[in-house]
């Protein structure tokens, strides 16, 4: 599938035109501090965040793809990870899911380990298993390839996600877009095309 991409903000006078294409709300989950927003600020705006805000609940941001020769609209919706402010929005935010991004931090194995009850939580709150899910290790940059030592193995995410029936990405929400990537795996963009072909 041919998918395009460009950022909903350099789109002007062509805002009326897409405010009536299809939308897809695509949900982005994971621990506290693994950086889903920044990841969601970097898929819809193009760039890492300056300055991060810790989410309040749920927030989101929007990206438009050409697929197929069609415009849709992404719809990221970026959850806070922590308990206290979930346990009032989670049944708001798991309605109506087309997609579901689970992050989790390289660097971090204890947001590795949280995967499992991220999948129960989409199971509870009746995300089938026919949606599409991905699974995004972020914050590749801070991969130290000379210690595996408190970081996650890719060969344990990927059999995660076959196990889950998820596409596997590692990437990083911070590395510039520009530069070269030695794996196809750190393509940001990658990730939003691959979701907009799985729609
Ligand atoms: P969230 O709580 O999951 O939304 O996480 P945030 O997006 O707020 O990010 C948490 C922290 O991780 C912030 O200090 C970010 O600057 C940092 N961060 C997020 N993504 C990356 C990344 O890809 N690489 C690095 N080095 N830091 C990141």
């Amino acid at each position: 599938m041919e998918s395009s991409l460009e950022f909903s903000s350099s789109l002007g006078s062509a805002s009326s035109l897409l405010s009536r294409c299809r939308t897809f709300k695509v949900l982005v989950i994971g621990d506290s501090g693994v950086g889903k927003t920044c990841l969601t600020h970097r898929l819809c705006a193009g760039e890492f965040p300056r300055r991060v805000e810790a989410t309040i609940g749920v927030d989101f941001r929007e990206r438009v793809l050409d697929v197929d020769g069609e415009k849709i609209k992404l719809q990221l919706w970026d959850t806070a990870g922590q308990e206290r402010f979930r346990k009032s929005m989670v049944q708001h935010y798991y309605r109506n899911v087309h997609a579901v991004l689970f992050v989790y931090d390289v660097t971090c194995p204890a947001s590795f380990g949280s995967l499992t009850s991220w999948v129960e939580e989409c199971r509870q709150n009746s995300i089938r298993q026919e949606i599409p899910r991905f699974l995004v290790g972020n914050k590749s940059d801070l991969r130290d390839p000379r210690s595996a030592g408190g970081q996650v193995c890719q060969e344990r995410a990927m059999s995660f996600a076959r196990a889950h029936s998820m596409m596997f990405f590692e990437t990083s929400a911070k590395r510039p877009p520009n530069r070269r990537a030695a794996y196809q795996q750190d393509k940001v963009e990658d990730i939003v095309v691959a979701v907009g072909a799985k729609l």
